[in-house]
């Protein structure tokens, strides 16, 4: 019952391919993937321990795994002719199938109405062993000349709520304006403003996503203190993994709607205890609205997760991932920096 002819494009992107693809029930994530993903997703689930408490294993940190589709084969997909699924089937049918398959996992932005969005790219090292030399000397430049050679981590993206004060001119450059299905204004920043900030102005940076808005101090102030623990959370889970993330993200997110803060008295837990997306037996839940609609108000107001597998892989007996951590740590530096001091 899941094919791609019940995808829309995904509202809101911080950054990565373009055709990132949601279900029109909002629940799911669709994205173009390679073997590598889907392989580190299968193994990361197959492990997991059932007692572990929420938000020690790196499973906490990533978005449910719900398996791949292969566009072409499913017969749904022509005879309901939806225009994506078409677009989808045509880029498919072109490549070799093998390698043309979309990744299916829970959608982040469920139940947040008005998201903010950032993407941070995690590590100094941004290529793969196996990458060509071509992409290896662009990747290396693009370390050395940004801040993922100087401090571990870059910006890569992010999506902000407009708010009526406008963004500082020096950055106007990178800002283009769009509107979601409810006429809401966004900001989008675009890859070369990450690659804009150097260690002088990345505090600057994530200012702008964690303040440049019209929630209440309060409320701002429990996004970035929540984001912090959530970074050290997974900050000690990484140093139990051996595992090998290349170019991996974290995705933090926020919401801005301040009536659905309201509706959870400002209770904004730390880690998320999620509601399991079913397949077929539960499917006469998920049409009933008023499930639906308490599934959306349960949703978090903030969080993070690590995204991005394309170029992961679990190496047994090998220890953590150095380049990650060292990316994560230098990262939450630079967090602790902010609360203590404001920059706009
Ligand atoms: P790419 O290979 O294109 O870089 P990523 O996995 O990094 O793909 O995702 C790109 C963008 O898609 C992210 O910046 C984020 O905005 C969005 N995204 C990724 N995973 C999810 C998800 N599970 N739910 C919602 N949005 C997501
Ligand atoms: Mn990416």
């Amino acid at each position: 019952n899941m094919d791609l002819s019940k995808f829309v494009p995904l509202t809101h992107q911080a950054a990565g391919h373009p055709d990132l693809l949601e279900s029109e029930d909002s629940g799911l994530f669709a994205k173009l993937t390679n073997r590598k993903e889907v392989e580190f997703y299968s193994r990361l689930n197959s492990n997991v321990s059932e007692d572990k408490p929420l938000g020690s294993g790196l499973i906490d940190w990533v978005p449910q795994f719900m398996g791949v589709l292969t566009p072409g084969i499913s017969p749904d997909l022509k005879s309901q002719g939806a225009p994506v699924a078409a677009e989808l089937e045509k880029k498919a049918s072109v490549q070799p199938s093998s390698d043309k398959q979309y990744i299916l996992l829970e959608n982040l932005l469920f139940g947040f109405s008005q998201p903010s969005v950032l993407d941070i790219k995690l590590g100094v090292k941004l290529y793969d062993d196996d990458a060509t030399d071509d992409k290896k000397e662009r990747l290396g430049k693009v370390s050395d000349s940004t801040t993922s050679g100087s401090l571990g981590f870059r910006i890569c993206g992010m999506d902000i709520k407009k708010t009526r004060k406008e963004v500082h001119e020096k950055w106007s450059d990178y800002v283009t304006t769009y509107q979601d299905a409810h006429k809401v204004e966004y900001l989008k920043f675009d890859k070369w403003f990450g690659r804009a900030l150097d260690v002088d102005s990345i505090l600057e940076g994530l200012d702008l996503f964690f303040h440049h808005n019209e929630l209440p101090e309060e409320l701002r102030n429990i996004i970035l203190s929540n984001t912090e623990t959530r970074l050290q959370l997974l900050y000690n889970c990484l140093l139990e993994e051996e595992i090998r993330v290349i170019s991996g993200s974290l995705l933090i997110i926020f919401e801005n709607d301040s009536a659905r803060w309201k509706k959870k008295d400002n209770q904004d837990s730390i880690v998320f205890q999620r509601e399991i997306y079913e397949d077929d037996q539960e499917e006469e839940d998920h049409n009933d609205p008023d499930d639906e609609h308490l599934l959306r108000e349960n949703c978090p107001l903030s969080k993070l997760a690590l995204v991005d597998f394309a170029h992961s892989t679990f190496v047994p007996g090998q220890n953590y991932d150095e380049n990650l951590v060292d990316g994560l740590e230098s990262l939450l530096q630079q967090i602790s920096h902010l609360k203590d001091n404001r920059q706009i």
